[in-house]
């Protein structure tokens, strides 16, 4: 797998194991649909390896993040989401206020934006938090007007 094999060189850059647990809570992360919180991911690697603690999956998955593995969003709640990065397909995330459903899109305009910088500025890009929110198609209010400003 060829995330595993990156995990696998950029930990040991830093001198570190790849441990047969955190190897699980990157396969985990990766084979979940969404965004998993740490209580998910925690939830799942225990069906897989009942010895594993919360610390383990919180401190891989701050791990995971540092080295460009995953994501951490912030979709609307106190607590963070995690993804795993697939640097193919860079996309977007709205959140609705009332049932908290995550829509994810791709955005051409902002890849373009970044490209732009680089090219014009000089400015290397290596992160984007945007995060929409509003309510989505079932919770609009009736006659809303797409035009809407925030
Ligand atoms: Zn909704
Ligand atoms: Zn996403």
């Amino acid at each position: 797998m060829r995330s595993n094999e990156s995990f696998a060189s950029a930990i040991r850059l830093r001198g570190m194991k790849l441990t047969r647990q955190r190897q699980l809570i990157l396969e985990v992360l990766e084979s979940s649909r969404g965004h998993p919180d740490a209580e998910m991911v925690y939830a799942k690697a225990k069906e897989r390896d009942p010895r594993i603690g919360f610390a383990t999956v919180y401190r891989t998955l701050a791990l995971l993040k540092q080295l460009g593995l995953a994501e951490e969003h912030n979709l609307g709640e106190g607590h963070g989401h995690f993804e795993a990065v697939d640097k193919t397909k860079p996309h977007f995330h709205f959140t609705c206020l009332k049932c908290g459903k995550v829509v994810e899109f791709v955005s051409p305009q902002i890849l373009r934006t970044t490209q732009s910088l680089c090219e014009k500025k000089g400015l290397l890009v290596t992160d984007i938090h945007l995060h929409f929110s509003g309510y989505c198609r079932h919770c609009r209010p009736a006659g809303s007007e797409c035009a809407e400003k925030p």
